[in-house]
């Protein structure tokens, strides 16, 4: 018998999220040849077919018999907001009941989808709004992809195009710590990559991470994205409060596996993440420290403004001080561009992204089950 899907809803098994390998198996357990397995990753991931009735390649009896079997759905939307930039972002409501976001951020010729990994976050960063949601659990596959998925119906890219998209790129970059839930999100960036479904290449995808240094080699040798890299202070005594991950990989230990991250060249450089936060870590001097630090890495420093949140300790760094930083970095022979927030005003911007879903107290959890 093939292997049950990772659905979330307990009940059907999706075939969304399900490896080539597990899709093949899925068609073997009902008694389909091998290139049924085939013909349906092209009508789900190149075609996006959100139903089994419009494969009008597969005979009519087997399209019943799937639908009877397997849903394609995509997550359900609660909300879906548009800021004045062209910033869209979705409020995704998955079988559960848990919610997460995802961004589509649009460029001239090209646009980035910002997507979720967890639904809430361990890492309770100081100044990020999702870090003050507690992790409520990891998403599947199905629900990374999902995601990718879903902005692709929305913004009507089907079947997938050869260029000129307005989704291009994907950064991992939404709620959660990507690299906490590795198997689902390296599964998810595989379907992601294939080149006769959806087909983003490794070179437009992006994974960030607050710094899990046993997981950023095997991310490197096994998916071989682009990495960023949320550093944020450059002493150990300001990262351990700001970025409490610090404490179990340090600085030096996590710049080490930046150094040595297979496939990072002057071409492919890394990029730094560093939030702005007025009078904490936003000194010339704090900016040549930087230097040194990144010294022997191909890098790129990203320089994001703070973006406020109800409640937040901080406030953003002067635009004079963010300049300064940037002139710093910039004449030492950095990329330092200054990151443009978008979508601000519809709390879509970096750091901003929250959901109500609470992780359910273990006798409420035993309720909700019981009465199911
Ligand atoms: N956990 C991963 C993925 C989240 S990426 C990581 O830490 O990299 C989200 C990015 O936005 C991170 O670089 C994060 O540090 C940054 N960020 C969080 N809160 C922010 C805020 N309020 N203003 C600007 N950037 C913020």
């Amino acid at each position: 018998m093939a292997k049950p899907a990772e659905a979330g809803d307990g009940a059907r098994s999706s075939l969304i999220g399900l490896s080539r390998e597990e899709l093949a198996a899925e068609m073997e357990g009902i008694g389909a040849p091998p290139f049924r397995a085939r013909q349906l990753w092209h009508w789900i991931y190149h075609r996006g077919a959100k139903d089994f009735a419009a494969m009008t390649s597969l005979a009519k009896d087997f399209r019943e018999e799937l639908g009877q079997r397997f849903p394609v759905e995509r997550p359900a939307t609660s909300r879906a907001q548009a800021s004045l930039d062209g910033t869209r972002k979705w409020l995704l409501k998955f079988a559960d009941g848990n919610e997460a976001k995802c961004v589509h951020i649009p460029e001239e010729d090209r646009g980035a989808l910002c997507v979720s990994s967890q639904v809430g976050c361990t890492l309770t960063c100081k100044f990020c709004h999702t870090g003050t949601q507690p992790l409520v659990r990891n998403l599947s596959a199905a629900e990374i992809v999902g995601q990718v998925m879903l902005a692709r119906d929305e913004l009507g890219e089907w079947p997938s195009p050869k260029e000129g998209r307005l989704l291009s790129n994907i950064v991992l970059m939404g709620m959660g710590e990507p690299l906490f839930n590795y198997d689902n999100v390296a599964k998810a960036i595989r379907i992601i990559m294939d080149n006769e479904g959806i087909a983003i290449s490794r070179r437009r995808i992006t994974l960030s991470t607050a710094g899990v240094v046993p997981a950023i080699r095997r991310c490197g040798e096994e998916l071989g994205v682009k990495l960023a890299v949320s550093l944020h202070a450059v002493t150990d005594e300001l990262r351990d409060e700001i970025v409490p991950l610090n404490k179990k990989y340090p600085i030096a230990e996590l710049l080490a596996a930046c150094r040595d991250y297979p496939g990072s060249s002057q071409a492919r450089r890394i990029t730094f993440e560093y939030v702005m936060l007025k009078g904490v870590n936003d000194t010339p001097a704090e900016a040549r420290q930087l230097i040194k630090l990144l010294s022997g890495i191909p890098a790129k420093v990203n320089l994001i403004p703070f973006n406020p949140w109800p409640g937040a300790p901080y406030e953003c760094s002067t635009p004079g001080a963010i300049a300064k930083f940037a002139e710093v970095l910039t004449k030492a022979g950095f990329i330092a561009p200054v990151r443009t927030p978008r979508g601000q005003d519809i709390m879509a911007a970096c750091g901003q992204l929250r959901t109500e879903s609470l992780k359910a107290r273990r006798s409420q959890a035993k309720a909700a089950a019981a009465a199911v």
